[in-house]
């Protein structure tokens, strides 16, 4: 009888546990090392490995892990500037900005009537 709260906790856990290829599949970005973040031009996935290739033409080898520090600093929106070369189009920007990764999604709609 308790199957509604379970399905309701599942759902937050799988939102802030999200895979970094999920992740990446969905904003185009990554954060280099050095905190700059560059445009996504192509996902080669292998497994659980995955060759990224940035606009600029510099390659990451990534693995899919959800504790990686790019997942970490995608989440965090850690980044100190944004690639020159790849010029990320302000509107990805603004988006990437704009996404939310909350714990708690159900608590954003129990506040919506305030
Ligand atoms: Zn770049």
């Amino acid at each position: 009888m308790k199957k509604t709260d379970n399905s309701a906790n599942i759902k937050r856990f799988y939102r802030k546990r999200t895979e970094l290829f999920r992740l990446i599949d969905k904003i185009r970005i990554w954060p280099s090392r050095k905190g700059v973040l560059h445009g996504i031009r192509s996902v080669d996935k292998r497994g659980d490995m995955a060759i990224i290739t940035t606009h600029c033409n510099e390659t990451f080898t990534i693995r899919n892990s959800r504790n990686s520090r790019a997942a970490r600093w995608l989440r965090n929106k850690w980044f100190s500037s944004a690639c020159s070369v790849c010029r990320v189009p302000d509107w990805k920007m603004e988006k990437y900005a704009s996404t939310r990764f909350k714990r708690h999604y159900g608590s954003f709609l129990m506040n919506k009537s305030d």
